[in-house]
């Protein structure tokens, strides 16, 4: 895209310089527009996937290879969104689309168990060891649902606890309390990172909670890291209250070899997983201790039924192996997390050698960026932030060519180069140097 929309003067109001912005993405995306004029059309909003939605219109993506993108319009970004986690691979890994390409010369829609089901879920087993027994979904969000049941079927119990500001999919969105399209859970909500009010709240609630769903970093949430302490405490009360405790690992699975729960030493009872586990293909898993799985084995007659037409399919079966075994390796992990924290330090380092009004937080991969330099440690913390800076940045990071979610998150894949790291740095050191007082701290 031009970079027209970098030219605002440095007093510009924050209200006009937006607009210049938009302006410019309006002026540079023609063919996006059409395309999303057409899909609203036949798609409420033009859309399927509500995350994806911004004001003027989204830009529409015309294809990817290894860590780019271009959009309908012709234009190229390095890809640091990395679809929300679930890209960590990038879009053309050899490895992948090989196995891909194996699965197709076998036949999709096998209308039976087939040969890989098994093979992956004895490497997810292996990787996370408090996942005894497992099985697969569509989805995070089916996983979570799975999960949540599981537990209630598991404890006879009603209550599940769940944090503000949490998000474990479209119908178990906690953003500022349940959404209205929740499935409806007899919820109890606490405050995240928050140990001692919340063990009282469990207290109070002890022996009707059937479950605790807790993310270890809130991802959506405003990537959020939890206190080891925070999870550490949760974990004593789980057991002592009976509670089945659910670590939703949808994104944080990828921070370790092991995920999150095998840095900080905690096995939770169940854990749930998805994203990037399908090789970027449609996948989502929950599991934990053998004695709560066994309730979905169908040879038990008190069976629950657990149920999914592409639960097993091929692609993301095969996609899942090869890039669970050939791409992923413990030590591919290690390196990537490893360069997350290096350019979420050195993003920092710049925010404050510029007094800028931003932050980047996270952990390993995974980094959310925030319009302020205020300490965040809970989503109560976020209403420091100024929402029109994160929009000032998405577009004109957009306009030199970095494309990050507009509402701030980025999510590291393997084929970014350490170029292109410093090129994300060096570009918003060059958004904040233009956009001048309406970024930095006076
Ligand atoms: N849990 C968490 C922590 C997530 O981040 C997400 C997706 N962003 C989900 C669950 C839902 O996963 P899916 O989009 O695959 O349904």
């Amino acid at each position: 895209m031009p970079s027209a929309s970098t030219a605002a003067l440095p007093n510009a109001t924050m209200a006009s310089a937006l607009a210049d912005a938009r302006a410019a993405f309006v002026a540079a995306n023609p063919e996006s527009r059409a395309r999303f004029e057409a899909a609203a059309r036949v798609m409420p909003g033009g859309n399927t996937r509500t995350v994806l939605f911004y004001e003027p219109f989204p830009l529409c993506i015309a294809r990817g290879e290894g860590a780019r993108l271009w959009d309908v319009d012709g234009h190229s970004y390095l890809d640091f969104l990395g679809e929300f986690t679930a890209g960590i691979f990038g879009h053309s890994n050899p490895h992948i689309r090989a196995a891909i390409d194996t699965a197709l010369d076998a036949g999709i829609n096998l209308s039976g168990h087939n040969t890989l089901e098994a093979e992956l879920a004895a490497i997810v087993c292996r990787r996370f060891p408090a996942i005894e027994q497992v099985r697969f979904t569509n989805s995070g969000t089916e996983a979570n649902l799975l999960a949540l049941a599981a537990a209630v079927v598991h404890t006879g119990r009603k209550k599940i606890l769940v944090f503000q500001g949490a998000y474990h999919g479209g119908v178990l969105s906690f953003g500022a309390g349940p959404a209205a399209v929740n499935v409806p859970h007899d919820y109890v909500m606490a405050p995240y990172n928050d140990l001692a009010r919340t063990q009282e709240i469990i207290r109070q609630h002890g022996d009707a909670l059937a479950a605790i769903l807790v993310e270890p970093m809130m991802g959506a949430g405003g990537c959020l890291p939890a206190d080891p302490a925070f999870l550490a405490g949760l974990s004593d009360a789980a057991t002592r209250h009976g509670i089945v405790l659910i670590f939703d690992e949808v994104m944080t699975s990828r921070l370790s070899p092991g995920g999150r729960q095998s840095e900080l030493g905690i096995a939770p009872d169940m854990t749930t997983l998805g994203k990037y586990i399908g090789g970027g293909s449609s996948f989502g898993a929950f599991g934990g201790r053998a004695d709560i799985m066994r309730r979905f084995d169908p040879r038990e007659p008190d069976a629950l039924s657990h149920a999914g037409t592409f639960n097993n399919n091929v692609i993301s079966m095969a996609a899942g192996i090869a890039g669970m075994t050939k791409v992923l390796t413990p030590e591919a992990i290690r390196a990537l997390n490893a360069r997350g924290e290096k350019l979420r330090h050195d993003l920092n380092a710049m925010f404050r050698r510029r007094r800028a009004k931003l932050q980047a937080t996270g952990l390993g991969s995974i980094i959310g960026l925030h319009g302020t330099d205020q300490p965040i440690r809970t989503p109560a913390d976020l209403a420091a932030a100024d929402p029109a800076i994160k929009d000032l940045v998405f577009f004109d990071l957009a306009a030199r060519g970095y494309y990050i979610a507009r509402r701030g998150f980025m999510a590291l894949s393997l084929p970014l180069t350490d170029t292109d790291l410093a090129g994300l740095v060096a570009a918003l050191d060059e958004v904040i140097a233009s956009r001048g007082a309406l970024l930095v701290r006076n």
